[in-house]
């Protein structure tokens, strides 16, 4: 699947201006467009993107980007987004209203659980926590006011897999409407909108929304903000597109181009990420300080069945992972030993070149939730400096905790 995604990114229908024959994607940026005729001005309809209307709905750059991303994540439609964050924004606010309540799981991206407790509160719009790993606790609260439910794999710091296709299966049951946080996965990893395995698979199998922070990933540079939101069902993207336009979200076509940029080499740095962390994961796991390395695609960690039944025995993972260091450290010994990191930078985000290193207090993040450590999490982001290089600076910063 993913080498003949990469392919696909690369050789997307893409139509240069007369006598300019070369595969980069012009960037075009306008907020007016001009009209020949006030007939035309009327009759032009920016929905259907048959035309164009005003910078905000679309340029001949972002139509290039959504087509991509919609190939990528398999999807049909794509709207754009100015972060990562605001694609899971826009799900929500076109979806929903006072009155209606809204499930996540409780290893949600974080600043999504924090815009239930904020805004959606505010708006009369409930939210429960869910156990994305216990599919009898999703169906438990599930009830008529539920009108959306997110999906994360895996949870994005702790990095438990859930068995995503069972999830979106109950939600289906009772015609609820899935949204798929798909950053992690960056559409190579399995497909969103299609989670059935061997034979299983059947379209529709999968989520009804997939959103992606290119942020990460696709942008592949650290020095872009983007999101998108990737449907296959008309009447959906409709819905979410109208409230998309209310809203006013726009980007930048210097974004856009970056992210454009950094496609064709999205399979190659995903899998060259994949294959470092992994190592570096294996030889954590040797190390007396660490207690636990959490990475789906090794053997004990939790869900690991799930990420092998989705992503196949040879799959694809991302090159994020997190480990508890030995309950005998104390946090300070912990952010100490973040602080001697000298390759590994302290910084969000993942995705990028540079590896990065972040400690998090489980217990703290998550007061209800079961969280069976007691010693320290520290999330690694592997970047594309040699995996040598890197083991040597885990290895020195080891030293440091004694
Ligand atoms: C980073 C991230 C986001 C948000 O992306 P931004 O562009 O930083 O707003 C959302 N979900 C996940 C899983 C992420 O890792």
């Amino acid at each position: 699947m993913t080498s003949r995604k990469a392919t696909e990114l690369i050789h997307h229908p893409y139509v240069p201006p007369p006598g300019f024959a070369a595969p980069q994607v012009g960037v075009y940026k306008a907020s007016t467009v001009i009209f020949p005729s006030v007939a035309a001005l009327r009759a032009r309809d920016w929905r259907t993107k048959s035309g164009y209307t005003y910078g905000l709905h679309g340029t001949p750059t972002t139509f290039q980007l959504e087509e991509r991303i919609a190939t990528l994540e398999g999807g049909k439609h794509c709207l754009l987004v100015p972060s990562g964050l605001a694609s899971i924004a826009c799900v929500n606010l076109a979806l929903l209203r006072a009155g209606d309540e809204v499930l996540l799981p409780d290893n949600v991206y974080g600043p999504s659980k924090a815009m239930a407790e904020g805004e959606l509160t505010h708006w009369g719009i409930t939210h429960q926590l869910y156990d994305p790993m216990d599919p009898g606790d999703l169906q438990r609260k599930l009830s008529d006011r539920t009108k959306l439910v997110w999906v994360e794999a895996p949870g994005s710091v702790t990095m438990e897999f859930p068995p995503l296709a069972h999830l979106v299966q109950l939600c289906r049951q009772r015609g609820i409407t899935t949204a798929l946080d798909n950053t992690w996965g960056a559409g190579l990893a399995f497909n969103g909108f299609d989670l059935g395995t061997g034979a299983r698979s059947t379209t529709g199998s999968g989520a009804d929304i997939v959103v992606h922070a290119l942020t990460k990933y696709p942008s592949g540079g650290g020095d872009v903000l983007m999101g998108s939101v990737v449907t296959r069902d008309d009447r959906l993207h409709e819905q979410i597109k109208l409230s998309h336009m209310r809203l006013g979200w726009g980007v930048g076509a210097n974004d856009v181009e970056a992210v454009l940029r950094s496609l064709p080499s999205l399979v190659a740095r995903y899998r060259a990420q994949d294959t470092s962390a992994r190592q570096l994961a294996g030889w954590l796991r040797g190390r007396p300080e660490v207690a636990q390395v959490l990475h789906p695609a090794l053997p004990g960690s939790p869900g690991h069945e799930h990420w092998q039944a989705l992503c196949g025995d040879d799959g694809l993972a991302a090159g994020l992972f997190s480990i508890v260091l030995h309950e005998r450290y104390p946090s300070a010994r912990v952010d100490a030993f973040c602080e001697a990191l000298a390759l590994f930078k302290l910084g969000y985000s993942w995705g990028g070149p540079v590896s990065l290193v972040v400690p998090y207090d489980v217990h703290a993040m998550r007061p209800a939730g079961r969280w069976p450590h007691r010693g320290m999490l520290v999330r690694l982001s592997i970047g594309l400096e040699e995996t040598d290089a890197l083991r040597a600076d885990l290895e020195q910063a080891l030293r440091t905790l004694g």
